[in-house]
């Protein structure tokens, strides 16, 4: 099973610098020039270990045939795909390859963006014995250090976002890959640092994930800021377009999370439904000081006094707890 595991990571290894090769050649030329016209420089394509898979049904597979894997064993490393003939090809073809590593930088997995148009705009690599979505967050290997030093880590949504950060000195950057954050990588996250400030992008979905995100990281006893981006925007091209100033802007007005939440209900719900929120937000805090912490603050973002408040809540949550007492 282990020695399974790591043949697994060493053909991931192999596919890695075989799509750095590729991006370092002619074939790679369009792909280069696309990330230099997005504004990313040499230093971060280095660091990120970006790569270019070729317009090719064979090239990665070729290439594993020659290094002696079987197409099966590239089929299960999620590196090739199988139709239902049975044909086995490249699952990557014509995009530009962002490595997925571990905490301890090897690589388990592989995104990659289309360049010129096409769908999926974004392709990852299937779910395999290495890597489950959802288990890691994007660059936290080389995150970790700073976030250790700052305890503070600043979570996006994209590859592209991570990147831009980390090119622009917030070298305490990783990303959820557009995925749910789950409550497994915040208990990750909240053993390098005590806050966390989100990063999300000024749309329809970005407020829902910040939302989301917000409350489980409370939850956990971590603290957090949410910084929307502006409408239309997210934080690669605001760095791009606005550089340092214009986000250290937008952080400067960055809501706590609770505050945030409570905005954001207070937006776009009925006062009912905040007052539900609340309650279950208080009962979902396990720890009591943290309940401690959070009751006058939800009282007073109800416009409650304390007492009213508790006297609300505690009318509510004791009656759950007799129903599930057994008898
Ligand atoms: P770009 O700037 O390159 O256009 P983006 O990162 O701004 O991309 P979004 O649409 O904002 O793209 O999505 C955020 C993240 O969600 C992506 O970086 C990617 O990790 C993930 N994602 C988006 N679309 C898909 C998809 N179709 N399949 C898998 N992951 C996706
Ligand atoms: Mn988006
Ligand atoms: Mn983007
Ligand atoms: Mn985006």
């Amino acid at each position: 099973r282990k020695a399974r595991k790591q043949l697994l990571i060493d053909m991931h290894e192999e596919a890695k610098q075989w799509f750095q090769r590729n991006l370092s050649v002619a074939a790679g030329d369009h792909c280069r020039r696309y990330l230099t016209d997005r504004g990313m420089t040499g230093e971060m394509i280095e660091k990120f270990a970006l790569g270019y898979s070729p317009e090719d049904w064979h090239g990665l597979d070729n290439f594993l045939k020659s290094r002696g894997r079987s197409p099966e064993q590239g089929v299960e490393a999620g590196l090739l795909s199988k139709n239902e003939r049975g044909d086995i090809y490249d699952r990557f073809r014509g995009r530009l390859i962002f490595p997925i590593q571990n905490l301890s930088g090897r690589v388990i997995a592989f995104g990659g963006r289309v360049i010129t148009d096409g769908e999926p705009k974004y392709l990852n690599s299937s779910d395999t014995p290495i890597y489950k979505k959802g288990d890691h967050l994007y660059g936290l290997n080389l995150a970790r250090s700073t976030m250790t030093r700052t305890k503070r880590a600043i979570l996006t949504e994209g590859y592209m976002d991570v990147i831009s950060l980390h090119q622009f000195g917030y070298t305490d950057s990783c990303g959820v890959l557009g995925t749910a954050l789950t409550p497994d990588q915040v208990k990750r996250l909240a053993g390098f640092v005590s806050r966390v400030d989100l990063i999300f992008d000024g749309d329809g979905a970005g407020r829902k994930a910040a939302m989301k995100s917000s409350r489980m990281i409370l939850l956990q006893g971590v603290a957090c800021r949410v910084v929307l981006m502006p409408e239309g925007e997210d934080v690669d091209s605001l760095l791009q377009s606005k550089g340092v100033d214009g986000l250290e802007a937008c952080m400067n007005e960055a809501p706590d999370g609770l505050t945030f939440c409570m905005n954001t209900l207070r937006a776009e719900y009925a006062p009912r439904d905040i007052m539900t929120w609340a309650k279950s937000f208080l009962s979902d805090l396990s720890d009591a000081s943290l309940r401690a912490y959070y009751l006058p603050r939800l009282a007073t973002g109800l416009g409650l006094s304390e007492a009213d408040f508790r006297r609300d809540a505690g009318a509510m949550t004791p009656q759950r707890n007799t129903q599930q007492q057994p008898r």
